[in-house]
């Protein structure tokens, strides 16, 4: 079984993926971890993000190893710096290049072979698991969003406000949804769920009722 949940920024899919999986007993992964990990390795490697070339050859020696809650690049726990603004800030460029994506799906379809899996992501239900049934869409006002990623991050980005980070979410959403390869977008059999006025619990129930 496959449960593919996908949406913008801030709208709970991490928080609700994890606790789907945890009360179904089903493996858990963050694809967003992947993209943001690849970022990492190449920002700290130094390579230009616009030399294709290097990008590539990086990526042929990135070695990931991805938990339920720890990601580590060839063996160095990075689960927290994954989500420093700078990876956040060139995260959506490198997820748009054909290249790593094709590798990622790749790589996300591996894991999810042999297993009952919650997928969350942006192109979950569209491209990389699209014959599951159990597809839903998050969605979420920018405010509420912005909101949750200020309480998400606290710790990790300092001094940023709730106006950046709602300019953050809209940059980001707006590249990914816009993006030639794989857009952002709900698949047309995907559940629409808006998680606004939402608790955790009654959007894990609504998964759970339906996947049942
Ligand atoms: O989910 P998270 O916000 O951590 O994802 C970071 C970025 O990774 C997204 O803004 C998007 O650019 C990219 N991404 C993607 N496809 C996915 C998951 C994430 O392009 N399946």
């Amino acid at each position: 079984m496959v449960i593919a949940i996908d949406g913008p920024a801030g709208t709970g899919k991490s928080t609700v993926a994890k606790s789907v999986a945890k009360l179904l007993g089903l493996f858990y992964l963050d694809t967003g971890a992947m993209y943001r990990a690849f970022t990492l390795y190449a920002l700290s490697e130094g390579t230009p993000l616009d030399d294709l070339k290097s990008l590539k050859r990086l990526l042929r020696r990135f070695s990931i190893t991805i938990t339920a809650d720890r990601v580590y690049i060839e063996g160095r726990d990075v689960t927290t710096e994954i989500r420093s603004s700078e990876v956040t800030a060139n995260v959506s460029y490198i997820s748009s290049l054909e290249f790593v994506r094709k590798k990622m799906v790749e790589l996300q379809r591996e894991i999810g072979k042999n297993r009952d899996i919650v997928v969350e992501g942006r192109d979950i239900g569209t491209v990389v698991f699209p014959d599951t049934p159990n597809k839903f869409y998050l969605d979420a006002e920018v405010e509420e969003r912005a909101r949750r990623r200020l309480n998400d991050e606290k710790d990790a980005v300092s001094g940023t406000d709730l106006e950046t980070i709602k300019k953050s979410i809209e940059k980001r959403d707006r590249f990914d949804s816009t993006r030639a390869i794989s857009p952002l977008k709900r698949a047309h059999d995907a559940t629409y769920i808006d998680t606004t006025d939402m608790s955790v619990t009654e959007v894990c129930d609504v998964i759970i009722r339906s996947v049942q």
